[in-house]
């Protein structure tokens, strides 16, 4: 990889780049200093006990229909005549993700956006530009990493995915992820971090470091359409990525403890 070349390849905003979808306007939600909301180690230890305390597990499905399939495409398959949620109902298609289905790194989103649900693809609009752009500086193409999101249909208006909706899409990410086998995730936004790393996860308490879950590291980092909205947060993007980098070229599996 070469992606140090530049110290913030991606850090200019142009006036085209600016994301007018709905998402992009959405903050996430403060939470009061005194909601004691555990540390995702700890809500995802309480949920989903780890075989030791520094070591989490994907959350379980609440069934799990999906584990004997072995191959993408058949997973996908059954992604694209699923219903299991509302989503379906308002969306043209599922859009079931796309990458090298060896990939050593998987970028995990929300859910699709108007283009994605047009086009069937992941992160095509213009936040999708701005990770083409991140994934490049980090020295590496679209083609090589593996790109899904939270929930495969789009959400009315891009509201974030509800619970209840993450929840019935997750045995397909999980699969995906299980399949796929990453050596990194990278969760892109606090969705994608809530569903990963549990319920006490978030942007601004959880980047800045790996956890260590199913014996693979996962990482939070901006969602790319909050970069178009706060493009300030492009620097601290690109550290959780230059940190992503670093571990993809030590091969390095060992996760700070997180404290
Ligand atoms: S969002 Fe996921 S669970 Fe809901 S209908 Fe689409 S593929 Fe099925």
């Amino acid at each position: 990889m070469h992606g140090q070349q530049l110290s913030l390849p991606f850090a200019a905003p142009s006036s085209s780049e600016r994301e007018t979808r709905p998402e992009a306007q959405r903050v996430e939600p403060s939470r009061p200093e005194s909601a004691a909301v555990p540390g995702p180690e700890v809500a995802t230890t309480l949920a989903n006990p780890g075989p030791t305390a520094g070591a989490l597990r994907l959350p379980p499905c609440a069934d799990d229909p999906l584990s004997p399939i072995h191959s993408l495409d058949e997973l996908a398959r059954i992604a694209l005549g699923c219903n299991r949620c509302r989503l379906r109902a308002g969306c043209r298609q599922v859009v079931f993700g796309e990458g090298n289905p060896q990939a050593r790194l998987m970028f995990v989103g929300e859910g699709p956006g108007e283009q994605e649900d047009i086009q069937g693809r992941p992160f095509v609009g213009r936040a999708g530009q701005l990770l083409d752009r991140m994934i490049a500086a980090m020295g590496l193409s679209r083609a090589e990493v593996y790109i899904a999101n939270v929930v495969k249909c789009r959400p009315p208006q891009n509201r974030a995915p509800q619970p209840d909706e993450a929840e019935a899409c997750w045995p397909f990410l999980r699969r995906q992820i299980e399949l796929i086998n990453p050596r990194i995730i990278v969760c892109l936004g606090a969705v994608a971090a809530r569903r990963l790393l549990g319920p006490g996860a978030s942007v601004s308490k959880s980047r800045g470091r790996f956890f260590n879950v199913d014996e693979r590291l996962v990482a939070v980092t901006f969602h790319p359409a909050a970069l178009l909205r706060f493009p300030a947060n492009k620097k601290l993007a690109w550290e959780d990525l230059k940190m992503v980098m670093k571990a993809l070229e030590d091969g390095d599996l060992a996760a700070e403890d997180g404290d």
